[in-house]
């Protein structure tokens, strides 16, 4: 058993982003990223403090936008308007989930698509699936990270996705296909789900339900990442995969917290800078 440690993984990204962060700065370009919450939800408000955070480790400046519960869908849109044509504002993040009376798909498409650092905007999510992007969708790119720091070829493998959310699901399987994987998407109408998941070289849970997957479902061997993050039967954050009963059998196996959650933030902090340098025209 190898456990595949995110928190090392997404301080090499970070540390990364912010050498490239800084020979900007030296060229006269700094990098902003506007991160806009509305409503008081403490997970969501746990996440953009969080993305602040890596703002600040990285050398970005972040602007905060709080906006209450009661913003209309016209105000916000008036917000991401303003943000698109702000020079100083390179990527924009819009908190999810909104509240109910706000269209989320609304809001999602009136960013501009060379800020959308989220890559939840159609027409990224159309580069995605043709394999000619920009800016990757965070938490699918951070789980191709740490299964490249396992060694481990995706091209052949037999790889198994649980789940198929527009915001890990689906883009996992594709950027798993982009890497000649042979994928299987699975979800909730998968019959006999166990029997596909024991075939799986590589198998990615995102599911949303704690300890899901046990030690029966995996082959042995296999790479097992787990996007989940859930509470267990005493409210303590845990995965979809049953860490403990699955870390013997599985070859290599992320933990959480420790593993998906860091390298989404690394990711997005990536995003902004690749957005930066293309706004700026000085992209590799
Ligand atoms: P989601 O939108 O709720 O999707 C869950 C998926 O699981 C759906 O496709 C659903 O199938 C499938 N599913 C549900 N029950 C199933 C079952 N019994 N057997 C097989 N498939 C089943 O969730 P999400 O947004 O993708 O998030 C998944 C998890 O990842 C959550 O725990 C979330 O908190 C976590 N997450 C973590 C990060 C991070 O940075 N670490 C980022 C995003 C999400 P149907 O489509 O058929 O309903």
């Amino acid at each position: 058993m190898n456990i595949i440690d995110g928190k090392k993984v997404s301080a090499r990204v970070k540390s990364d982003v912010r050498a490239e962060a800084e020979a900007l700065k030296a060229k006269g370009i700094g990098i902003g990223l506007a991160v806009v919450i509305v409503g008081d939800d403490p997970a969501s408000r746990v996440y953009v403090n969080n993305k602040k955070k890596a703002c600040a480790e990285v050398g970005f400046e972040s602007f905060e936008y709080a906006l209450p519960a009661s913003t209309t869908q016209e105000e916000l849109l008036d917000l991401v308007s303003k943000l698109n044509k702000d020079d100083k504002v390179n990527g924009i993040l819009v908190q999810l989930p909104l509240p109910k009376h706000i269209d989320e798909n609304a809001v999602i498409n009136a960013i501009s698509p060379d800020k959308d650092v989220d890559a939840f905007h159609p027409q990224n999510v159309g580069h995605i699936m043709i394999g000619d992007f920009s800016f990757l969708p965070c938490t699918p790119a951070g789980v191709m990270e740490l299964i490249a720091e396992t060694g481990i070829e995706i091209s052949g493998k037999k790889c198994v996705v649980i789940g198929r959310s527009n915001i890990v699901g689906k883009p996992m399987a594709m950027l798993l296909l982009h890497k000649s994987g042979t994928v299987t998407v699975t979800h909730s109408r998968t019959v006999d789900l166990p029997s596909v998941t024991r075939e799986a070289d590589i198998l990615v849970v995102a599911v949303g339900k704690a300890k899901f997957v046990t030690a029966d479902m995996i082959k042995p061997g296999a790479v097992v990442i787990d996007v989940g993050m859930d509470r267990d039967e005493n409210g303590k954050l845990c995965g979809d995969v049953d860490f403990e009963d699955c870390k013997e059998k599985a070859g290599y196996i992320t933990p959480v917290p420790g593993g998906v959650g860091p390298m989404t933030i690394a990711m997005l902090m990536r995003n902004t800078l690749t957005a930066a340098k293309i706004q700026n025209g000085c992209q590799d």
